[in-house]
């Protein structure tokens, strides 16, 4: 509760709070041929914290937002992932959305984040200073971006299945064209989200 406590205007009880985790993004290869650097898991562990965890698609109501109030990153195996733990007020009408999280309905989640630096797996060069095309594959290997360097953390949200094809992690990397509208966006929901709770 102390974690929760430090994010809250108010002086909080465990009755009046739901919480639930969250794992927000890993080091696998994803749908877009990105992933993440270990190094950088644990940067964004730093940046995501206090961050708005929001409902879209879904709710559009102020009540049914959430925030991160604690991050860590664990190993599964070979995967390395970025835990959060989440809270959202009890409020009557969240009563719906707390059972579809706890019946695993909402998993599905987007990450909003910005990152310094995107390196080719075939070469190592940044991945705008080489031929080498995502997805390609050269000499029985699988091009992908490593990103890392994690600059900012924006917000992380359920979004609901399948509405949202291009669901999972929304990144940009300085210096190129990736994904910068999701980006913007995500930026622009976090000023209004500052404005709600004057944070
Ligand atoms: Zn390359």
């Amino acid at each position: 509760m102390a974690a929760i406590n430090r994010l809250s205007r108010k002086e909080l009880t465990a009755e009046e709070v739901y919480t639930f985790p969250v794992r927000l993004c890993d080091d696998i290869v994803d749908r877009d041929n990105e992933k993440f650097h270990p190094d950088t898991l644990k940067e964004l562990a730093t940046l995501f914290l206090g961050k708005p965890f929001l409902f879209d698609h879904i709710w559009a109501a102020s009540k049914q937002t959430a925030r991160i109030y604690a991050t860590r990153v664990e190993t599964e195996g070979s995967v390395t992932c970025l835990i959060s733990d989440v809270y959202m007020l009890r409020l009557s009408g969240n009563e719906d959305l707390i059972a579809m999280i706890d019946g695993g309905i909402l998993k599905e989640v987007s990450v909003g984040c910005a990152v310094g630096k995107a390196t080719c797996s075939i070469c190592g060069k940044a991945f705008w200073e080489c031929d080498h095309r995502r997805g390609g594959v050269y000499e029985g290997k699988t091009c992908h971006v490593i990103l890392s360097e994690a600059k900012d953390a924006y917000e992380a949200s359920f979004v609901a299945v399948p509405a949202q094809p291009a669901a999972g992690v929304q990144k940009s990397a300085e210096m190129s064209n990736m994904s910068i509208n999701d980006v913007e966006a995500a930026k622009a929901r976090l000023a209004i989200e500052k404005l709600r709770f004057g944070g």
